[in-house]
């Protein structure tokens, strides 16, 4: 069940448990066939923890902090683990820039983050603060049944805006 709770920082000492987290992330992709993140409250873990799998293998984020985004914004059908029959229309900024550290007390910087990747990111922070996708809901029809329609054709309704 999801917490809809803010979560906590980990603390130095206690290791964070993300491997349960990656562990659950490849579970989920391999039934529903999607799902590149998970954010640790989805897991009723009150932590601010994020693991992320892009293809190019595990990522843990631990603290994550947006420290930048563009003035330009985009909309797009968004989903996730929670209500996985449903898509959502969002707004997100199209980059941000995102301060974490790893599960090793690393800290990283990922600066200006491509659209894919910004949205994701955007996406597994709101969880951390107790968000939904569809606490964001933009506009009328945001929120539709997957079944009712094609990925593709939603991801070409994405649209830009520049905004200020
Ligand atoms: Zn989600």
């Amino acid at each position: 069940m999801p917490s809809l709770a803010p979560s906590t920082s980990p603390t130095l000492n206690s290791r964070p448990p993300s491997r349960g987290l990656h562990h659950a992330l490849a579970e989920f992709r391999a039934e529903h066939g999607f799902g590149r993140a998970i954010a640790a409250p989805q897991l009723g873990i009150g932590l601010r923890l994020v693991a992320m799998n892009l293809g190019d293998g595990p990522r843990t984020l631990v603290d994550p902090e947006i420290v930048w985004h563009s003035d330009e914004t985009f909309t797009l059908w968004d989903d996730c683990m929670c209500f996985p029959e449903l898509l959502v229309r969002v707004r997100r900024w199209t980059s941000i820039s995102v301060r974490h550290r790893d599960e090793h007390g690393r800290l990283h910087l990922r600066e200006r983050l491509p659209a894919a990747e910004s949205e994701l990111l955007q996406h597994e922070l709101d969880h951390l603060d107790g968000v939904l996708a569809v606490d964001r809901a933009e506009g009328p029809g945001a929120i539709v049944k997957r079944d009712d329609h094609d990925r593709e054709q939603l991801a070409a309704m994405i649209d830009r805006r520049e905004d200020q």
